[in-house]
């Protein structure tokens, strides 16, 4: 049989912007299926059983946010909202609602098609499955198992909270992960305003893992809103 072609779901009411993803992702080999509204959307969600949504958070007859809470009352699938400029608080909102990653308007046709591949990997292995027990991207190796670090072949020695925080940072990895869902994992839910906390332990995460601290490459910052690990 041949391997199924992965069905995506936009929910997004502007025609230009549908046409834009629509031609992008068929051109890609995907599936698409289109609503124009909220409602319009959680009935497809349910009756087409998508494996990536795109939300649009501006709709005409929900809030994309509640369109948010409500996909995650009953499923796990990928969603990647997007979001206009001046929409960041939403954009948070959105992703420590369960959102899994957003694009801002204006996006190309190589950043969306990132994301959704992205996206999928995660879904391959959803919550619960046991982490790869090594984790490796460019010059970082990270043995889960054994909880050794290393850049090269050289070990990078972290102290138990750079750990934890780099830990969490590779079950998102790939994807945003924000300010409160790390503060939340790493520190803990009182925590959760302590940004702080996270600037100066991102710091010396990159002070040992990356060759050039300033410009990181593999622990960037999505400004506003997080930080993402790269993982290819
Ligand atoms: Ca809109």
């Amino acid at each position: 049989m041949a391997a199924s072609v992965p069905l995506v779901l936009l929910i997004e009411d502007e025609p230009q912007m549908r046409r834009f993803l629509r031609a992008t992702l068929r051109a890609h080999g995907y599936q698409v299926v289109e609503a124009g509204s909220a409602r319009e959307g959680l009935a497809q969600v349910a009756g087409r059983n998508p494996e990536v949504i795109l939300l649009d958070l501006g709709l005409p007859d929900r809030d994309g946010l509640e369109v948010t809470r409500e996909i995650r009352r009953f499923a796990t699938i990928p969603i990647i909202v997007i979001s206009a400029r001046g929409q960041e608080h939403d954009k948070v909102t959105a992703l420590d609602l369960g959102a899994d990653d957003y694009l801002t308007k204006p996006f190309g046709a190589s950043e969306l098609l990132a994301r959704i591949r992205v996206a999928l990997r995660h879904s391959a292995s959803p919550p619960g499955t046991p982490p790869q027990p090594v984790f490796q991207v460019g010059e970082l190796r990270v043995d889960l198992e054994r909880r050794q670090v290393f850049r090269g072949t050289e070990e990078a020695h972290l102290t138990p909270t750079e750990y934890k925080l780099l830990a969490a940072l590779i079950r998102h990895a790939g994807r945003v992960i924000t300010h409160r869902q790390l503060l939340q994992e790493v520190w803990g839910p009182n925590y959760v305003g302590q940004s702080h906390y996270l600037r100066v332990y991102m710091a010396q995460l990159r002070h040992k893992l990356e060759s050039d601290p300033a410009r990181p490459r593999l622990l960037t910052t999505e400004p506003g809103v997080g930080y993402r690990l790269r993982d290819v």
